[in-house]
């Protein structure tokens, strides 16, 4: 990659697009792959790993089971496995990458069928609250020094009693973090903070993670000072990025996974 792209003015448009939380983790990760990323928007052909392919389907197979619980119907078990089934036929070809060779994309898909299975014993009728929304866009505000416009998705976001808000989160990969790690998670915490602030109602918000690979989950609450730190700290790093102007390359085993990787040249600023 020519160093070009690295001399561009650093223009408006790392502040005129909302933050999220991915984003900020890009930044944390490695400011120059945030800058090729999301100022230099240096476009590259990524290919989709088996994990996400796998991790997406199963999204969309449930976003699709509480949009007809929405409409008061339940679906079947067996009208949900074909749903499954016949979107994997539909959208699954070679492009879809698989690291390790051990593993079959039938194995995957078998996978993908097993969670969905244990999620679906465990939650028929589906009934839990009122589904205010399916992967519901949410757009809000921060403050620090200045305001900054946050946006993120929630896989589902229901209500329960008068005021009571439930954000669950799907989570399709092997690894079960402790309840420890999950009382941090910046995430879901920041979706708790545009709650709050978009539905005028809200006593009590409870976060909760879908461990789907290990039919689990782990609700966690944020209090009030928690929240109001976590705000301050992200309005803190947003105001970092903002006033960043050498973006440094931070090379670690990530790098491999980079889509970047092999592209982005050593600057004279870098250590
Ligand atoms: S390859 Fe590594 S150092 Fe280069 S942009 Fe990506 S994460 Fe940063």
């Amino acid at each position: 990659m020519s160093r070009d792209i690295l001399k561009n003015p650093l223009d408006v448009a790392r502040a005129t697009e909302p933050y999220s939380h991915s984003r900020l983790s890009v930044f944390e990760q490695c400011p120059r792959r945030y800058k090729l990323r999301y100022i230099d928007k240096v476009e590259v052909e990524e290919s989709v790993g088996i994990e996400a392919f796998t991790g997406s389907l199963v999204h969309e197979s449930l976003e699709h089971l509480y949009a007809m619980a929405r409409e008061g119907q339940v679906v079947e078990w067996d009208e949900l496995a074909s749903h499954l089934r016949n979107r994997w036929d539909e959208l699954y070809d070679s492009s879809v990458f698989i690291a390790r060779k051990d593993t079959s994309p039938h194995e995957h898909l078998l996978r993908a069928q097993n969670m969905l299975m244990a999620y679906y014993r465990a939650h028929r009728p589906f009934q839990e609250g009122e589904i205010v929304g399916l992967e519901h866009e949410l757009r809000f505000c921060i403050s620090g020094k200045r305001e900054h416009e946050m946006i993120g998705y929630m896989d589902r976001l229901t209500r329960l009693d008068e005021g009571v808000y439930e954000i669950h989160d799907y989570k399709t990969g092997k690894r079960m973090p402790s309840p420890a790690a999950v009382g941090k998670d910046r995430q879901l915490a920041l979706y708790e903070i545009g709650v709050r602030r978009s539905f005028p109602d809200v006593r009590e918000v409870r976060l909760i993670w879908h461990y789907l690979a290990h039919d689990k989950h782990i609700r966690s609450r944020r209090s009030a000072e928690q929240l109001a730190r976590l705000e301050a700290e992200t309005s803190a790093l947003i105001e970092t990025i903002e006033e960043c102007d050498r973006f440094p390359r931070r090379e670690t085993p990530l790098c491999r996974w980079c889509e970047y990787c092999g592209m982005c040249e050593p600057l004279d600023n870098d250590q």
